[in-house]
C-alpha cells in the first residue's frame, strides 16, 4: 500500500480515536486540509484493503472504524455519539445458530441504537 499523506493522516487519527468516524468528522479533525472527496476516496480504499470497516446507522451516515480487537457499539441517534460496549453475546448466539441453522460464523457486528443519558435529560427538560 502506498502511504500517501492523506492516508497517513487518516490512519493517525484512528490511532488516537477509538470510535467510528464519518467522513465529515475526519474532514474537520484534519482541519479541512483535504477536500471531502479525497477523504471519501481514501476511506473507500481503506475499506477495500480491509484496514477499515464501515457501518451505516438508521440516519444513513456511513461510519468507518478500525476492526482491531472486538467491540460493540452503542450509538445515540440524537447526538450521534458512540460508546463502547464491552459485552459480547457471541457464545450464546453461536451455539444457537450452529445448532439450529447450518451456518458457520466467522464474524459478527452488533450495535444498539438509542438515546444516551445526556440526551434523555435534554428530552426531559423540553417536555
Ligand atoms: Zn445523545
Ligand atoms: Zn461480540
Amino acid at each position: 500500500m502506498k502511504l500517501t499523506r492523506p492516508r497517513r493522516d487518516i490512519l493517525n487519527l484512528y490511532e488516537k480515536i477509538d470510535h467510528p468516524l464519518n467522513a465529515e468528522e475526519i474532514y474537520n479533525l484534519l482541519n479541512n486540509e483535504y477536500d471531502l472527496s479525497t477523504i471519501y476516496r481514501n476511506l473507500n480504499f481503506f475499506e477495500k484493503e480491509n484496514i477499515l470497516k464501515s457501518i451505516v446507522f438508521s440516519d444513513k451516515i456511513t461510519y468507518y472504524y478500525k476492526p482491531k480487537g472486538h467491540y460493540h457499539f452503542i450509538y445515540c441517534i440524537k447526538c450521534k455519539k458512540f460508546e463502547r460496549l464491552n459485552l459480547c453475546f457471541e457464545k450464546q448466539f453461536k451455539e444457537y445458530i450452529e445448532k439450529n441453522i447450518d451456518f458457520k460464523i466467522t464474524d459478527h457486528i452488533l450495535y444498539f441504537e438509542g438515546i444516551c443519558s445526556e440526551c434523555q435529560k435534554e428530552g426531559d427538560k423540553n417536555a
